[in-house]
């Protein structure tokens, strides 16, 4: 079992560092917030007072954080992750960030004789949780292969991407279908309130059809059919507005600079956009159904 420091313990690192204590792992905690560090130690994990001494003595160090200036800001500096780690350490970040930012941290890890690897995370809050987590894996084959035992606490798909940076692209390109896919569900959903056909009755036959995806299947956006859905608990996130967003503007940056045409992402980008800035950016992301029923 590993010596594991975990920095990031918000709706998804919470959960995460929770199912690497259960796997017998050996964990120093830290975040910014007091409540979510305390409920990690009452789970079973020591509490570093610093970043540097979250990544001290350590072969493994786990990062889950909002987005790529996070990520840089923790491991950059004499107090950061990058000039505290022992060598040989390897630096796991399961963010979501840009595939530049996830390449630095790579290099600058490297520069440094510690392994580097990017490794986003699919499957909401309910997969890290059930520890069923997907990890898309952008690094060295070696840096994968010594990751592979730790990020298998975690989750239950472990993917090897190709390398530094392979991760996020993939991520990007995926919550891209997302973002895409829970608009169209949402929209499905208000044209069949409007034409009298039960949400159930909706769920029951898309489910079994062609328009069976995820955002209908495990993450439906009205409340009743999947009763672990944010939609049963006001549209507590979950995965937030802001995420999405974040999300869906890494895809449209990606594609402006690699000449990709990418219409329906471009159109999720400005719907959440718009829903975001009419305060609802805290709101778990399939709460978007709300928006397209007429309200603010
Ligand atoms: P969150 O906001 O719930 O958690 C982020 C945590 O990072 C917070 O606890 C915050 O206090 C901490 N933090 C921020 N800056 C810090 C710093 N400098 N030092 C220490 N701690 C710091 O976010 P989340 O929903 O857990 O998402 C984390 C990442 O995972 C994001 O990149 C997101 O895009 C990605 N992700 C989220 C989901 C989801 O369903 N929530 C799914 C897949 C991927």
């Amino acid at each position: 079992m590993a010596k594991i420091g975990f920095i990031g313990l918000g709706n998804m690192g919470g959960p995460m560092a929770a199912n690497l204590i259960k796997a017998g792992h050996d964990l120093k905690v830290f975040d910014l917030s007091e409540e979510s560090v305390a409920k990690a130690v009452d789970a079973g994990a020591s509490r570093a007072a610093t970043i540097a001494e979250a990544a001290k003595d350590v072969a493994f160090v786990v990062t889950v954080l909002p987005a790529g200036k996070h990520v840089l800001s923790v491991y950059e500096g004499p107090d950061g992750v990058v000039a505290n780690a022992a060598a040989g350490t390897v630096l796991i970040d399961s963010s979501t960030i840009e595939v530049d930012a996830a390449r630095k941290a790579a290099e600058l890890a490297k520069a440094n004789g510690l392994g580097a690897v990017d490794a986003p995370i699919s499957g909401g809050v309910t997969g890290a949780t059930a520890g069923t987590l997907t990890f898309m894996v952008g690094g060295s084959d070696d840096d994968f292969a010594r990751t592979e035992p730790i990020l298998d606490g975690m989750g239950s798909n472990i993917i090897h991407a190709g390398t530094s940076g392979a991760g996020q692209a993939a991520k990007i390109c995926n919550n891209m279908v997302l973002g895409v896919s829970m608009i169209a569900v949402s929209e499905a959903f208000m044209l069949a309130k409007r034409l009298g056909l039960d949400a159930q009755k909706l769920f029951d036959i898309s489910s079994k059809a062609s328009g069976q995806c995820w955002s209908l299947t495990t993450y439906c956006p009205v409340p009743g059919p999947v009763p672990s859905s944010p939609a049963n608990r006001d549209y507590q996130a979950g995965f937030a507005v802001d995420m999405m967003l974040k999300d869906l503007k890494l895809a449209q940056q990606a594609a402006a600079s690699s000449g990709a045409t990418t219409p329906m992402g471009a159109l999720a980008e400005s719907l959440y956009a718009l829903y975001s800035n009419g305060g609802n950016g805290g709101m778990d992301f399939s709460a978007i159904v709300k928006m397209l029923d007429g309200e603010k």
